[in-house]
């Protein structure tokens, strides 16, 4: 049958434009949406879905948000892209300035990708050292230094994780169990004059939910420092989401880097990366580091990406998203607990995931021991009960601005409801 979703898959690989929406790890094919409006989606069936992917972190006010799509609409009468300075950039980056503590001065992308792209070739050419320090799990986008994954001897070399990605790239990239203080210490010792930077999402929210230990954070940033190697905190899905300077506010910690995407987009193509200014004064036409980008800057993006971060410093909606939040980790854990099947439910503000394990997930590893196959069939019933969560065992769900107390006590019942029928 010529369905969309047949003729997507005739001239786009997969049907998709982004992996994870092909829905390869539950099953089945995945719905097409036609609108989005606050939290729910309308597929071209004629469902209506409440929504806890929210585009997948970007929309923390909401899918269609009204001051945003006014915002867009002004920017669109006086022209899509200008190709030199525009007045919107220079009040984002003000705004990005004044929100985030650690950054000093940012420069605009078009992805998260292009963010910790940015971040790492700049890192390199501050500390003249070519390797990089990530972690297991944690997500930096698509770009081929950080698609790499733990090798056999994982204290010492990376291995690709995509075909297409080099051994040698792979070779620069030192790839760690999160949460391991004894690990990163010892990857310093062994490489100590080498390592140019760590990169992280201080709560990594890529492989579900897992939150740092005690003072983890403040360690890993000490050790860094002192091999003089820099520390980029990957904030492109935590940035104004769990609080309006990410979690570098929320844990009191300043990076040397830090790479934004996803809300500051409000919807539309957005990256953003900054820091120290020494840092960012290398950057061309000022310094050596050679970045750059036609579309970046765009002002219909930032026409966007200033209405949602405005919104967010206005109305401050973090302690309401958090109580929503809770309300539906409280309602999943009940009615699993109820059922008899473990979970762990780590939540942070407006982020929650679902780990089927009976202890806590502390890494990658751990993630991968727990029982996996129990999400798909939730997953499955609560699609079809018209509850969209992520498609996905290692994502993160999200809460937004539009997820009214009604639409969270609709989603409880339903979720309870679910539960008990599996
Ligand atoms: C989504 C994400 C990225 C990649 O951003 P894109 O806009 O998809 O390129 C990078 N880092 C983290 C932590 C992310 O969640």
């Amino acid at each position: 049958m010529d369905t969309l979703f047949n003729r997507a898959k005739k001239r786009i690989p997969g049907g998709v434009n982004s992996p994870v929406r092909a829905f390869r790890s539950v099953g089945g094919e995945p719905f097409i949406t036609e609108r989005a409006e606050g939290c729910h989606l309308y597929t071209t069936e004629g469902q209506k879905l409440t929504d806890f992917v929210g585009t997948w972190g970007p929309a923390i006010l909401g899918h269609n948000n009204p001051e945003i799509r006014a915002a867009v609409n002004g920017a669109l009468e006086k022209g899509t892209s200008f190709g030199t300075p525009n007045p919107y950039e220079v009040t984002m980056a003000e705004l990005i300035c004044e929100a985030v503590p650690s950054i000093e001065k940012v420069r605009m992308v078009n992805s998260g990708t292009e963010a910790t792209m940015s971040c790492i070739r700049l890192a390199r050419g501050f500390t003249q050292r070519e390797k990089i320090i990530k972690f297991e799990g944690c997500y930096h986008g698509h770009h081929d230094s950080l698609l790499v994954k733990a090798g056999s001897g994982a204290l010492t070399f990376g291995n690709p994780d995509s075909a297409g990605v080099t051994e040698g790239t792979a070779r620069d990239t030192v790839v760690l169990p999160y949460n391991d203080l004894d690990a990163l210490k010892n990857a310093f010792e062994q490489n100590s004059e080498e390592i140019a930077a760590i990169i992280l999402e201080p709560i990594p929210a890529n492989m579900g939910l897992v939150m740092p230990e005690g003072n983890y954070l403040k360690n890993l940033v000490e050790i860094a420092h002192n091999f003089s190697a820099l520390v980029i905190f990957d904030e492109v899905m935590s940035g104004f989401r769990v609080a309006l300077g990410g979690v570098q506010e929320w844990a009191g910690i300043t990076p040397d880097l830090t790479a934004l995407g996803k809300i500051i987009g409000g919807g539309l193509p957005v990256g953003a990366f900054g820091g120290r200014a020494e840092i960012m004064d290398l950057l061309a036409p000022d310094g050596p580091v050679y970045q750059a980008g036609t579309l970046s800057g765009n002002p219909l993006a930032l026409a966007a990406g200033i209405t949602a971060v405005n919104t967010l410093q206005n109305e401050s909606p973090y302690a309401k998203l958090d109580e929503m939040t809770q309300m539906i980790v409280d309602c999943l854990s009940e009615a699993f607990s109820a059922k008899g099947i473990a979970v762990q439910l780590p939540q942070i503000g407006s982020m929650f995931s679902i780990f089927f394990a009976d202890s806590a997930v502390r890494n990658f590893e751990d993630v991968m021991a727990s029982e996996r196959h129990r999400f798909s069939p939730f997953f499955s019933e609560a699609l079809k009960k018209g509850i969209f969560f992520p498609p996905s065992a290692f994502e993160t769900c999200f809460v937004s601005t539009a997820h009214t107390q009604d639409v969270v006590e609709q989603t409880c019942d339903t979720l309870s409801r679910v539960i008990q029928s599996l």
